[in-house]
């Protein structure tokens, strides 16, 4: 054990709910059923999901990684992550007489289908989200045009639209709730005619997450996040218990918990990414138990019983 370690009698409390959303799920049971069902190597194109452990975990099982088309030889078979991809990515994937599958979660792509109909109607469309992450790349490619990003609410008053009478807005999925309340109000105070989806982008896991660091951090002196760099649902529950004044630290594996981080500390708050594994949280739970904490308690919240439907030609009755 670290020479520093938390209170005695120290608890761990974990969110519910936590961890992998139907999406990901999704995804990650497509990569090995298309594995299973073709055999290795099998071709995806980006992360599948923002998570480490699982694309090391895909890799062993002879998943391919690439970040382009033209990196997978033809005829291969490729699959589209759960982010989604742009119509370009689609049409070059046919054209390379690709075998694919495709991951994008069904959220995802009823944002797709929002972006569609909205430009279908004339609408410009204020994509909300961050730049150069792979769903917004994906959403904003479903149209020729006529889409414009903003990420904060300063950019709101940067936007330059052809006619605010024809003005539309969708979302990334995994963004804070909170801080896209008020990009949308400003939104809509400079546009009072925009058009909103019918249905808020912002996903039923990425809400639930939210709102269980919400319940959850009054209670606990730090938070850990379980979750990859690049996951930005994970990154979102990082910022939200800080900015709801707890010290909130997000780590990949068990090795990267800093014993200062909890010296002292009584409880101790554990939360993971949609993107991130139970059994990498449960392995977190092992390493603060190692520097000390005694008790775990699973906090009370959302039951999520989300299921998809795989894709045509990966059903159990396909095998
Ligand atoms: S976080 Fe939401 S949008 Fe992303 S894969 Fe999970 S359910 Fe789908």
């Amino acid at each position: 054990m670290s020479d520093i370690t938390t209170a005695p009698e120290a608890e761990i409390l974990l969110a519910q709910p936590r961890g992998f959303c139907a999406g990901v799920d999704r995804a990650i049971e497509i990569v090995e059923r298309a594995l299973t069902r073709f055999g290795a190597p099998i071709y995806v194109r980006h992360e599948i999901v923002h998570n480490a452990y699982v694309v090391a975990d895909l890799k062993s099982k002879g998943a391919v990684f690439v970040q382009e088309l033209d990196e997978v030889p033809p005829g291969a078979t490729v699959i589209f992550s759960a982010h989604g991809v742009s119509r370009e990515v689609r049409a070059r994937a046919e054209a390379l007489g690709l075998n694919v599958f495709d991951a994008t979660c069904p959220l995802v792509t009823k944002v797709h289908v929002e972006v569609g109909k909205m430009r279908a109607e004339g609408c410009e469309v204020v994509m909300i989200g961050h730049r150069g992450h792979p769903e917004v790349e994906g959403t904003m490619g479903q149209a020729d045009g006529g889409m414009l990003l903003v990420e904060s609410v300063d950019d709101v008053a940067g936007l330059q639209v052809a006619d605010p009478e024809r003005l539309a807005y969708v979302t990334q999925t995994t963004l804070s709730v909170d801080e896209t309340r008020a990009i949308v109000a400003a939104l809509k105070a400079r546009f009072p005619a925009i058009r909103e989806p019918k249905k808020q982008d912002i996903c039923y896991a990425t809400q639930n997450r939210q709102d269980a660091v919400k319940f959850m951090a009054p209670q606990v002196e730090v938070v850990i996040v379980v979750g990859s760099p690049n996951s930005s649902n994970s990154n979102r529950l990082r910022e939200l218990a800080e900015r709801l004044g707890v010290p909130a630290y997000m780590v990949d594996a068990p090795e990267q918990i800093r014993p200062e981080w909890i010296a002292g500390k009584r409880r101790i708050g554990l939360t993971a990414g949609a993107s991130a594994p139970e059994a990498l949280a449960q392995s977190i739970v092992e390493q603060l138990r190692a520097l000390g904490a005694r008790q775990v308690r699973p906090l009370g919240g959302v039951e999520e019983n989300m299921s998809f439907p795989l894709p045509k030609g990966l059903q159990a009755s396909a095998n």
